[in-house]
């Protein structure tokens, strides 16, 4: 467990942050629950933060990707407490529909594992509920039970994103909308993790315009404190300025499945998705493990005497 800043610790689960936003002896609430499996060190770490007999008034989800929300049910139920979340996320957390395919062919290292990565769907039951708009705004508003956190709309990576923020210091809990952790790049995501701004999980992102307006609309909250879904938490000096940068150097990917045009969504599920691209690699190792195979067949055996 890592304080960033005060009231915000990071717990890692593998490559996956959860939050704890609030502080000890006040109200306090989850921010992403991490990794399937790391439900215990989660409850463990609160126990250590906020005491025992403490319990969040809620556990808040950016979204609902399996890396996200892989704890969210087995925590709300420990604790008794809700689960909220955005009202276009809510199909893929109920059971309703699968998150859109993810798209391999966008290039870069997470893109090529996304081939064995989930994105199905979870039901996360009765435990469901939806974040409120402010009256007057669709985009925002503030978060049940904890003073001085906003959420925000930055849909793209996933058709209900949001991201939490809190003015007074301006914190920033932005999911996978971006991310402080190079994942297109083999050596970023899996020796170095070198903390730098980047794309979050590109081949899970389903609608790259809506992705770029909310990097835009990210930026100009001008964070002093970014913490992410994946990746060391930023809190120097600069963090605006390199946000900012980041913002309005950014393009989509040159090619994907999801770039010319979005997958179709909305508060049922996926209604429509681009017709899935040319893909050689699944027949590249088909190949080469026919080739392995023929090599060993031809190969001049022990013979018996
Ligand atoms: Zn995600
Ligand atoms: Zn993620």
């Amino acid at each position: 467990m890592q304080e960033i800043a005060p009231g915000i610790a990071r717990i890692a689960t593998s490559f996956v942050n959860a939050y704890f936003v609030g502080e000890p002896g006040g109200n306090w609430a989850v921010v992403d629950t991490g990794l399937p499996g790391f439900g215990d060190k989660v409850i463990a770490a609160a126990e250590k933060r906020f005491g025992p007999r403490s319990r969040p008034v809620g556990v808040f989800l950016t979204h609902g990707h399996f890396d996200h929300a892989g704890n969210a049910r087995f925590l709300a139920d420990h604790w008794g407490v809700p689960i909220y979340a955005h009202r276009l996320e809510l199909p893929y957390l109920t059971g309703r529909s699968d998150y859109p395919v993810p798209d391999p062919t966008v290039g870069g290292a997470i893109a090529m594992l996304s081939r064995v990565l989930p994105y199905g769907g979870r039901d996360l039951g009765n435990r469901m509920r939806l974040l409120s708009p402010d009256e007057g705004t669709t985009t925002g508003g503030t978060l049940p039970g904890l003073d001085g956190w906003r959420w925000t709309f930055t849909p793209g990576h996933s058709p209900g994103h949001v991201s939490f923020f809190r003015p007074s210091d301006r914190a920033l809990i932005a999911g996978d909308a971006v991310v402080t952790l190079n994942m297109d790049s083999y050596l970023g995501l899996l020796v170095t993790h070198q903390q730098e701004i980047a794309q979050g999980g590109a081949p899970f992102v389903s609608d790259w315009e809506h992705y770029r307006q909310s990097v835009l609309e990210l930026a100009e909250l001008a964070p002093a404190v970014l913490a992410c879904g994946h990746g060391t938490p930023m809190t120097h000096d600069e963090v605006a300025i390199d946000l900012e940068r980041f913002a309005r150097t950014f393009t989509p990917p040159p090619r994907g499945r999801y770039v010319a045009e979005p997958a179709h969504t909305d508060e049922r599920g996926v209604d429509w998705l681009p017709p899935k691209p040319s893909d050689p690699f699944p027949y590249l190792v088909g190949l080469f493990g026919v080739g392995l195979a023929l090599a060993f067949a031809l190969l001049p055996g022990k013979r018996r005497d």
